[in-house]
């Protein structure tokens, strides 16, 4: 058995827009920079040497002393000197040639005779030169900070050009222009009572003044509450849509990064930024990544992540009342909150979005299929029905799987096929029909999913069996897939109960059929310990012993090491761990009397399935109907 996995995709549908000073266009990459200014040196190089060369052929390689005679002769036009060599052209058109000392100035050389009956045109181009060998020198000066730049900047974020190198204290919250790619509460299917307790919020952002005249003391910030996935980030976005107001978003985690003191003044700024904005929203996502209790963190509690919190904090409570700047963040850990960010003045909103029942999930299939294209005979209500426990990204994640595939197929159409395996694939896993496993292995894998799937149905509590299959998905060589028929909200004592025993069922079948158990079955032990587990210490179902008591089990973290704490006495330890102990031996003995006592439609299905790999509810059920002889 695996657990139904979520992967979530990669959110991609709507583009953050860059803010408006659109930071790409004009400044030009530092990499490019240097580029050219060492290419330009390089040139300035060649040029200078470059002269000269093509006319030594008649050039007269001469002594210093000729020249200088030349020169008080008067028989010179022109001397040019550059750096130690001199060059000379006489009246008559002979070019001479000839070097000095690298120091030796012309003047001291004799060619500062003023008694000349020619002018000598004297070009001195040393002192270029040595401009240039100053510009050479400087090059790898250049290159370094070049380099610095462009590292700097890569490291905080990309092309932001007014949070360069300098900027790392800079807020680098993105701005979503709130014309473009506008999102609205179309967008968010299901969620009716979030979304009915926000439009209060959109008013208040497009009409700020009519509230501040009555008086009235706006929320300044709002607690969106939910699992991943359902939608929170969305919801806030939307909310910056249908007010046409500047969103500015932020994740709690970026605030962790890079270096330490950077927090708090990209915070201070963050505030600035939507304050000159305003009216605005500033979203911080995962704000459980710095909104933990304070005094938890490691090293003496003066940590990063603490500084950033206050300077929320203190953002916040600095607020003018008619500021126009509303603070929404998202978290699905409420609970580990620090108090002080949930007190009247601050987070004192909450706004929960729960995961999408039957009807929403309908309703957002619906809004990611309006781009696609289907066969007629597509169901997605069945859809809806068979994804139970998905949140929107996940449903988001099916159809675009589903269309993954009917492009990979060549069709023209997604089929309701395509649409029923991306839901096996995105709560499962991809198929891994390559992964190589020897026969015996196969009738083990066989023999255990079935266990899984009978015990499970002869437990009364337990959820239909969907599908049990031997094709390898994901980390799992097979699996059983239960799928509840409805949603629901609430477990029974022996519902818990029914699911350790279907849990069982793998290991059991393999310890009846071959003998000894396999490893196979280890995931399935520690899942059914966590049921058990909480089951004793969380949901007081732990018999009289324990009694209706919630033991809580801390975890705090010191310099980086977790470590886990317990407010529960040693003989209570004992007495919990007796409890979920008798929990799971119960399950198991339970467990083996069912699959003890139809050993043979646990061998029948088995043999089965090795034949068709998959076997579904109906083909699963149809063995009950019409009892075969033991
Ligand atoms: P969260 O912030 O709660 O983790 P997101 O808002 O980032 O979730 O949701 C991820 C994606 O899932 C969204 O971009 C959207 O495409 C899809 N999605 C989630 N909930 C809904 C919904 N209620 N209606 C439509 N799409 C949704
Ligand atoms: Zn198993
Ligand atoms: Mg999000």
């Amino acid at each position: 058995m695996t657990p139904p996995s979520s992967n979530q995709k990669p959110k991609n549908s709507k583009k953050p827009q860059k803010s408006k000073k659109s930071p790409q266009t004009t400044r030009p990459n530092a990499m490019t920079f240097v580029l050219v200014a060492s290419l330009m040196l390089a040139v300035l190089a060649v040029l200078g040497q470059g002269e000269g060369f093509l006319d030594s052929a008649n050039t007269q390689e001469v002594p210093l002393s000729t020249l200088q005679s030349e020169y008080s002769a008067g028989n010179l036009a022109s001397i040019e000197v550059k750096d130690t060599t001199l060059t000379a052209e006489a009246i008559d058109g002979t070019k001479y040639r000839s070097t000095k000392e690298p120091d030796a100035n012309i003047a001291d050389l004799g060619f500062n005779d003023i008694q000349q009956s020619t002018e000598v045109e004297i070009i001195d181009t040393t002192g270029s030169k040595l401009l240039l060998n100053f510009l050479f020198s400087l090059l790898p000066i250049l290159l370094i900070i070049g380099l610095f730049v462009y590292f700097t900047r890569r490291a905080s974020g990309g092309a932001g050009g007014e949070y360069g190198p300098f900027g790392f204290g800079k807020s680098r919250a993105k701005v979503y222009e709130a014309d473009k790619h506008k999102t609205t509460f179309a967008d968010v299917a299901g969620a009716q009572e979030a979304k009915e307790e926000v439009t209060e919020i959109v008013d208040f952002l497009k009409h700020p003044k009519r509230y501040y005249d009555m008086g009235a003391k706006i929320p300044r910030g709002i607690l969106m509450v939910g699992q991943p996935g359902t939608g929170k980030t969305l919801l806030a976005r939307a909310i910056a849509g249908e007010a046409s107001v500047p969103f500015f978003s932020v994740s709690g985690s970026e605030f962790v990064e890079m270096f330490v003191g950077v927090g708090a003044s990209r915070v201070r700024d963050l505030f600035k930024q939507a304050q000159r904005n305003a009216p605005a929203i500033i979203f911080i996502d995962e704000i459980d990544a710095i909104g933990k209790q304070r005094g938890q963190g490691s090293g003496g509690g003066h940590d990063e992540r603490e500084q950033t919190l206050n300077q929320i904090l203190t953002e916040m409570d600095g607020f003018d009342d008619q500021s126009g700047v509303i603070v929404i963040a998202a978290t699905n850990r409420p609970d580990v909150l620090d108090k002080a960010l949930l007190r009247p003045g601050r987070f004192d909103r909450r706004v929960h979005i729960d995961m999408p029942d039957m009807v929403a999930r309908r309703q957002i299939l619906d809004v990611h299929a309006n781009n696609k294209k289907f066969t007629p005979d597509i169901n997605l209500d069945k859809i809806a029905s068979k994804t139970v426990g998905f949140s929107g990204a996940d449903l988001e994640n099916v159809l675009n799987e589903a269309a993954i595939m009917a492009v990979r197929q060549r069709e023209k159409k997604i089929s309701q096929a395509h649409l029923e395996d991306a839901v096996e694939k995105v709560s499962m896993g991809p198929e891994r029909r390559s992964r190589k496993i020897t026969d015996k292995e196969r009738e083990i894998v066989a023999y255990h999913e079935v266990g899984h799937a009978l015990a499970g149905h002869f437990a009364a509590e337990c959820e239909p069996v969907h599908k049990i299959s031997i094709i390898s998905r994901g980390g799992a060589l097979g699996l059983t897939w239960f799928l509840p028929e409805e949603d629901t909200y609430l477990r029974s004592e022996q519902k818990l109960k029914d699911e350790m025993v279907s849990l069982h069922g793998g290991r059991i079948a393999e310890e009846l059929i071959f003998g000894q158990t396999t490893t196979g079955a280890s995931n399935d032990l520690e899942r059914i310990t966590k049921i058990a587990r909480s089951m004793v210490m969380t949901y007081g179902m732990g018999g009289q012993e324990v009694g209706p008591v919630v033991f809580s089990e801390k975890s705090r973290s010191f310099a980086g090491i977790e470590f886990h704490e317990s407010d529960v006495s040693p003989d209570t330890a004992r007495t919990i761990d007796l409890q979920v102990r008798r929990l799971v031996l119960e399950a198991e003995t339970r467990c083996r009397d069912i699959l003890t006592q139809h050993m043979a439609l646990l061998k029948q299905i088995s043999v089965d399935l090795l034949d068709r790999e998959n076997i579904f509810r109906e083909e699963f059920l149809a063995y009950f109907d019409s009892p075969t002889p033991a």
